[in-house]
């Protein structure tokens, strides 16, 4: 079934109201970048998770994607997404675990270049052509193991970030980060998950510690 058939069968789950009750709960947890909780109303969750969850999809939770996988909550996709434009905006963004590519379709209505890499095949070519019939046009996939970052070494990114957690900062990523960039990933200390932001400038690398999250780890390899 296509986007636009899907669209319409779910007028009932995704009316505005539905969308407006996400958006104000947000809010009431601190997302207050206007740009951030318009794409979040815009675009359309439901299309990323399976039929059978679609009347769930504009609940603030995680839900199942298959293969151990989620797709993130919306609170956590426009929080990081809102740390990313802490700084003022910025050309281009890596996104490390693609999943359904729900966070890569917000990225991509913000930042002017996106790329993102999953290690699971089949997660990858899911996303691939979810955002191809949403006609979204400026993110490149990569079926590759984000560990390393985007295969071609010479790239930098104003912003970096990680949807699955980390138990050590990935130095292939700090090194593609632009002077300027930022990076935001949910570090794994061994008993809890913090959302950690780190700054590179042109002569230190900047960690910050802030806020208790939950996401599934970063794994190696290719799935
Ligand atoms: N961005 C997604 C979140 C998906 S969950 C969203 O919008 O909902 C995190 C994803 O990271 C999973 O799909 C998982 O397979 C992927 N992942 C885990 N380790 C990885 C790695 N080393 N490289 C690339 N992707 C990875």
């Amino acid at each position: 079934m296509n986007a636009s058939n899907r669209n319409h069968q779910g007028i009932g789950m995704t009316s505005q109201r539905t969308r407006d009750r996400l958006i104000q709960r947000l809010q009431e947890q601190g997302i207050h970048n206007e740009q951030v909780l318009d794409v979040i109303r815009r675009v359309p969750r439901h299309l990323f998770v399976d039929e059978a969850l679609a009347h769930r999809a504009y609940e603030d939770t995680a839900l199942p994607i298959g293969y151990g996988q989620t797709i993130s909550q919306p609170f956590i996709v426009a929080y990081m997404t809102q740390l990313l434009l802490e700084d003022g905006p910025a050309n281009s963004v890596l996104e490390i675990g693609t999943g359904c590519g729900y966070q890569t379709a917000v990225l991509a209505s913000i930042f002017p270049q996106v790329y993102s890499v999953e290690r699971i095949g089949a997660l990858h070519q899911q996303a691939k052509s979810r955002l191809a019939e949403l006609e979204i046009y400026n993110v490149q996939l990569r079926h590759t193991d984000g560990i390393e970052g985007w295969p071609n070494q010479s790239y930098r990114f104003d912003r970096i970030l990680m949807t699955a957690a980390c138990a050590e900062i990935p130095e292939a990523l700090v090194g593609q980060l632009s002077d300027g960039g930022v990076m935001v990933l949910p570090f794994d200390d061994g008993s809890d998950q913090t959302m950690t932001k780190i700054t590179r400038t042109a002569d230190a690398v900047v960690t910050e510690s802030l806020e208790r999250v939950v996401f599934v780890p970063l794994l190696p390899g290719l799935g």
